[in-house]
């Protein structure tokens, strides 16, 4: 069934994957502050609006993808987006934000009289572009049931996760993994490296024993082991150093906030913002290999 949906924030990720909805046949309304980011959607079939409020009074369903948490309800409460909206309408948040801010938006969509949902993404640019992003989202099954069919459009899988803020939840906790994995493995393979052993030795040992995680098998942070690792191509990335800061940042806000004792994660916020702020945060994540080898001294 096509639907007519309003896009707003048309940037790296909001840009494909807004394509991704005109390409399954659904009418796109879309808006960005960047004339570049709006003019390039325009030419992949999306309908400029002139503002957000533009976009969204015929739409069944209104996806935003902008940067944080701030933006999202700066523009559903002050810009008066959910006011603009006809009584009803599906909002749908794909940023990274807070989850104190999900269930804000959440709040707010409902005393407006609309429906919500969080459902950040993983997947990277490539996954948005191949339409192959997995969305983890937080909200009614009402609402989820309606979205699936479009977040099908634009991904391989959605997992429904839970109430307001479980997208956002499940997404920081995933990464908060993923961020203390990858220190863990570059330090193993610089304390390795420190003590003879060859990185393909360690790699295949630690790839099928108790050690093998994903930032082993599949982002391995030395060359050669895992050809297709960033690390094989000067850390271009794949996964950017400053979106690992940012979202380690979201973890390490939660947990304070909830008085849950993350040290690791807490100490791997600190590293990557660390990495990001000395000229790593446009390098793959994997990347804090080369510090972790600097500072040992060799
Ligand atoms: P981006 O900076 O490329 O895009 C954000 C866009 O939002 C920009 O084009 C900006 O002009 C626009 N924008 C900001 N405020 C606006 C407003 N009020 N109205 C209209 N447009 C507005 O960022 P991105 O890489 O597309 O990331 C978007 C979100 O997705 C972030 O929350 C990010 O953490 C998350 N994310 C990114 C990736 C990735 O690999 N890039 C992966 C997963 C999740």
């Amino acid at each position: 069934e096509a639907r007519t949906i309003a896009f707003i924030g048309l940037g790296n990720m909001g840009g494909p994957m807004a394509a991704n909805l005109v390409a399954a046949g659904h009418r796109v309304v879309g808006h960005d502050l960047s004339a570049d980011a709006l003019a390039a959607a325009a030419e992949r079939g999306v309908v400029p609006a002139a503002s957000a409020v533009e976009a969204v009074p015929d739409a069944d369903v209104v996806f935003t993808m902008l940067p944080a948490g701030r933006h999202v309800l700066a523009l559903y409460r002050d810009e008066g987006l959910l006011a603009a909206a006809a009584p009803g309408t599906l909002f749908v948040d794909c940023s990274t934000i807070d989850v104190a801010d999900a269930r804000a938006a959440h709040e707010a969509a409902a005393a407006a009289g609309h429906r919500a949902l969080d459902a950040p993404v993983s997947g990277g640019v490539v996954g948005a572009e191949a339409g192959t992003l997995t969305f983890m989202a937080g909200g009614g099954t009402g609402e989820f049931t309606e979205a699936e069919p479009l977040l099908a459009a634009m991904g391989k899988r959605a997992v429904h996760c839970g109430d307001a803020g479980a997208g956002q939840a499940a997404k920081i906790c995933n990464n908060m993994i993923l961020g203390v994995s990858m220190v863990a493995v570059s330090e193993a393979f610089v304390l390795g490296e420190s003590l003879g052993l060859t990185a393909q030795a360690l790699f295949d040992v630690a790839s099928t024993a108790s050690g093998q995680c994903w930032a082993l098998t599949s982002n391995c942070p030395v060359p050669g082991p895992v050809p297709a690792s960033p690390a094989n191509r000067d850390y271009r990335p794949g996964f950017a150093a400053a979106l690992m800061a940012k979202d380690l940042g979201l973890a390490a806000g939660a947990a304070r906030a909830t008085g849950v004792d993350a040290a690791l994660g807490l100490r791997a916020a600190e590293l990557y913002e660390e990495f990001a702020a000395e000229g790593g945060a446009d390098r793959d994540f994997s990347a804090i290999v080369q510090t972790i080898r600097q500072r040992s001294g060799e």
